[in-house]
């Protein structure tokens, strides 16, 4: 069924104007003022109403075994939360370990997501080491539509890749046009820390945050930097969550390196003291880069408006507190995760735009636009304009409410966010053209999602 969108403010990252929005076949085809109402057209009455383009996350974990146990949500789960919350496509991290085969594990992702996914999809490829069998994989996996990778500095043998397997996959990265993501912690800093803490009876969740303090997490940026600065490949820090970091991203971006930088909401509304809470409360808040000093909220978010930080995800990861007490005796055995794919978008826009520290069109810009550029999928997605698909976010700014795990549609026992504030709500969300998402509800069709195929763009 056609679809209209009348009389909404419209924002994309750079325009805003008033105007209606006509959808036939999953992609936009007219927009303009007063369009004519065609029979048998289902229509929006977006009056008050912001219409942003779909958010998109483009860092997000769903399935996830890790640290001996396997993360909550299922492709259905987690994409009901995303659309809820107004995110039409994300970009799941597909993880194998150092032991596993990277050509095996990215067809075992694949079938997770496919028929499950109420939104659209992609994966960036990690690459957990570099073997004789390495680049033919990850080529016969770039022709299927992947065009970014994701590298570990931190998880040392498990996830994590040594500094020649490093030099090698970005190497092939730069042949491929492909961008390569990575999470940057010094590995052997954070087991020797961990170590010492543990040793000193050091246990609660409350030292996860001293065992990768600020520089470990620089370290890591800088190393990273570097290695692109010598291999001429694009990267993509993830989840940077500190001042320190920021400032060996941004040198290295100030001599010419190819690199962008991504944030992610717990960073951002959360600090630190939320993990150094007592038992299973501080658990909740444990993840990697862990929550930090509260000052470096607003240096993320000042960077972020000046468009220095280029987007905002959320490294969604949901244990649930049964999984997280495996961390009773020890913070290292805490499953680390902060589930949000459900929170960013009206986190990011009260804590953000309604607190005047993010203007809407870098709003829009960071938890849509950039990614999509970033990651090969613009114009398709990211913006509103005729061609591109009909992926909608019917937004009410005036909304007011609360997060809480009460009702969460992630598969998960509590809400890293529960009890604040929530100023704004999308009232309704589209995906090609069909509602799957009103005030709050799935009112949408299941397993609709389509996997995004990209083409490397980082040549
Ligand atoms: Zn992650």
């Amino acid at each position: 069924m056609p679809l209209l969108i009348k009389n909404g403010e419209i924002i994309t990252a750079d325009s805003r104007y008033r105007g209606d929005i006509y959808a036939e076949g999953e992609t936009i085809t007219r927009m303009g003022r007063d369009l004519e109402t065609p029979p048998g057209c289902e229509v929006i009455d977006a009056t008050g109403m912001y219409v942003f383009p779909g958010f998109i996350d483009p860092h997000v974990h769903i399935y996830l075994p890790f640290m001996a146990t396997f993360a909550k949500d299922t492709h259905e789960t987690a994409s009901i939360a995303a659309l809820v919350g107004g995110t039409t496509s994300y970009i799941e991290m597909c993880c194998p370990s150092r032991n596993e085969d990277a050509l095996e594990s990215y067809h075992l992702w694949k079938s997770k997501a496919e028929g499950n996914s109420a939104c659209d999809y992609s994966f960036h490829m990690a690459v957990s080491k570099y073997t004789g069998e390495t680049e033919s994989q990850l080529r016969e996996i770039v022709r299927d539509g992947i065009s970014s990778f994701k590298i570990f500095l931190a998880y040392k043998n498990f996830f994590g890749i040594e500094d020649g397997e490093l030099y090698q996959a970005l190497a092939l990265a730069r042949k491929l046009g492909v961008i390569v993501t990575a999470h940057c912690e010094n590995a052997e800093l954070v087991a020797q820390l961990q170590q010492e803490l543990l040793e000193a009876g050091k246990t609660g969740p409350e030292w996860h945050e001293p065992s990768r303090p600020e520089s470990v997490e620089a370290e890591g940026t800088h190393h990273f930097a570097t290695f692109l600065e010598n291999t001429g490949a694009a990267g993509y820090v993830v989840h940077l969550s500190c001042e320190g970091a920021l400032k060996a991203a941004l040198a290295a971006k100030e001599r010419g390196v190819r690199i962008w930088v991504e944030a992610v909401i717990p960073h951002l509304v959360l600090d630190k003291t939320y993990a150094e809470r007592a038992g299973v409360e501080g658990m909740k808040h444990v993840m990697s880069p862990p929550l930090r000093d509260k000052r470096n909220q607003a240096v993320l978010f000042h960077a972020l408006q000046a468009g220095l930080i280029d987007t905002v995800a959320t490294d969604h990861c949901p244990f649930d507190t049964t999984q997280k007490l495996m961390g009773r005796g020890a913070f290292t055995q805490i499953p680390n995760g902060i589930p949000g794919i459900e929170e960013r978008v009206n986190l990011l826009f009260t804590y953000g735009v309604q607190q005047g520290r993010l203007d809407l069109h870098r709003f829009v810009d960071a938890a849509s636009t950039r990614a999509a550029k970033l990651f090969g999928l613009f114009p398709r997605k990211g913006t509103v304009a005729v061609g591109s698909d009909a992926d909608l976010v019917v937004y009410d700014p005036a909304y007011r409410g609360t997060f809480t795990a009460a009702r969460q549609h992630v598969n998960n026992d509590y809400n890293g966010f529960e009890g604040m504030a929530m100023k704004g709500r999308a009232a309704a969300v589209t995906v090609r053209g069909k509602i799957q998402a009103r005030n709050g509800e799935f009112v949408g069709e299941r397993g609709r999602g389509r996997l995004l195929k990209r083409a490397p763009s980082h040549f």
